[in-house]
């Protein structure tokens, strides 16, 4: 079998203790179930202005553009707080994402039953959650023209005298390509996408509507497509979040509706992301995959972070670039074996205390747990 390309980018803070339980993980799939990796690493971010006074090289963005997949630890510290905002490390996950146009950003939402306490939601609600958001990533609000702070000049009854604009815009081909990501990770799933947006007082809501229904109708009749308005949709994660399977949504409602179902699930330690380009020409998407959470400055270099994020990010990594579903359902398996064994890193401590595990320990239960399996 040909080798699957991963390139990995620590990052900064705990980005290389977490990306170091990653290693473990790729180790144990290659001695224990005959995968081959052919695995790169690099600098992204602080440590990469570090060495080369930019947050992402010429060279290393060429080798994210070779891979299958990129898998990214942390970026950021304050250490770089006051860079200019061409080199803040930041910027070199912004360059990624552009670059390697990956419009479909996948953030699961996945409540962990030995962790259902740790929700803001009430443990019947939430336990056995697994819900899907489709982010839409490279387009709308964040990125219309025209933008910008303005003098209001021909506006007398206007006190400031300035006007603010951001535009939504999307093309009707924006819309249907993470239309498409959603129907297809439906179908790898329990079929049913609900779309949100907000047509009853958006054109471009209409638009996305006509056209996430387009695609529906013309290639994927076979998955329940439901629509819904995103402000009910947000009512709907708080009230009943099981209903749903895969959510489809833009750049801004999915920023939002994103962060609250992450919420949902309890630690910021515990959440995976991917985002997915338009397929190669050896049919797997471009990439790349990352937990949710940031560099953690006030943890880092303590061996107290929590890895399990990162290798769930990997998990998706094996289930979207790979099409490998057994072997990311094993590890999902083997970290809620080990959950569910009481084994907590210091951010899943409960008030009814004990001790917590390193990161390197969680890391090697997960393993064993794969081991055991
Ligand atoms: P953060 O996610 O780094 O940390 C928020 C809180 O959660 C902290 O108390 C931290 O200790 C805790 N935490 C985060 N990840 C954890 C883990 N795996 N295990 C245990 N605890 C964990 O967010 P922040 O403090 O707002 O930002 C810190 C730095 O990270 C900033 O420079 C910011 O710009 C950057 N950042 C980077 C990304 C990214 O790389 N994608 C995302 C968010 C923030």
């Amino acid at each position: 079998m040909t080798a699957y390309s991963l390139l990995i980018l620590p990052g900064d803070g705990i980005g290389p203790e977490v990306m170091a339980e990653v290693r473990k993980v790729i180790d144990w799939f290659q001695t224990n179930r005959g995968m081959q990796f052919d695995v790169s690493e690099d600098l992204v971010g602080g440590c990469a202005y570090n060495a080369h006074g930019t947050p992402l090289t010429d060279a290393t963005m060429k080798k994210a553009q070779a891979v299958d997949a990129v898998l990214l630890g942390a970026v950021g510290g304050p250490a770089y707080d006051n860079l200019d905002f061409s080199v803040k490390p930041e910027r070199g996950l912004l360059r990624l994402r552009k670059e390697m146009d990956l419009f479909a950003n996948l953030r699961p939402a996945q409540c962990f039953d030995a962790l259902a306490d740790f929700s803001s939601l009430k443990r019947e609600v939430v336990a056995g959650l697994d819900i899907l958001i489709v982010r839409e990533l490279t387009s709308g609000v964040y990125f219309g023209e025209p933008r910008g702070i303005h003098a209001d000049d021909n506006n007398p009854d206007n006190e400031g005298g300035r006007v603010g604009i951001n535009t939504q815009r999307y093309t009707s081909g924006e819309i249907r390509r993470v239309a498409r990501a959603a129907f297809e990770l439906a179908r790898k799933r329990n079929n049913r996408v609900c779309s949100m947006e907000k047509a009853n007082v958006m054109e471009s809501g209409i638009l996305w509507r006509e056209e996430v229904q387009w695609v529906h109708d013309n290639e994927y009749p076979d998955v329940e497509l439901t629509h819904m308005y995103a402000d009910n949709g947000a009512m709907q994660l708080v009230r009943r979040p099981r209903q749903f399977d895969v959510i489809v949504t833009d750049n801004l409602f999915g920023d939002i509706l994103s962060d609250a179902a992450a919420m949902l699930t309890g630690s910021l330690g515990m959440l995976p992301s991917a985002s997915l380009g338009a397929p190669a020409a050896n049919g797997r998407p471009k990439a790349m995959y990352e937990p949710v959470h940031g560099s953690a400055p006030d943890i880092a270099g303590q061996g107290k972070a929590n890895p399990i994020a990162c290798i769930l990010s990997f998990a998706m990594a094996l289930r979207y670039s790979w099409d490998e579903g057994q072997a990311a359902d094993a590890l999902e398996r083997a970290v809620e074996k080990v959950l569910a064994d009481g084994v907590r890193t210091a951010d899943l401590m409960g008030p009814e205390g004990g001790t917590p595990v390193s990161t390197s320990e969680m890391g090697d239960r997960i393993v064993a747990a794969l081991s055991a399996a």
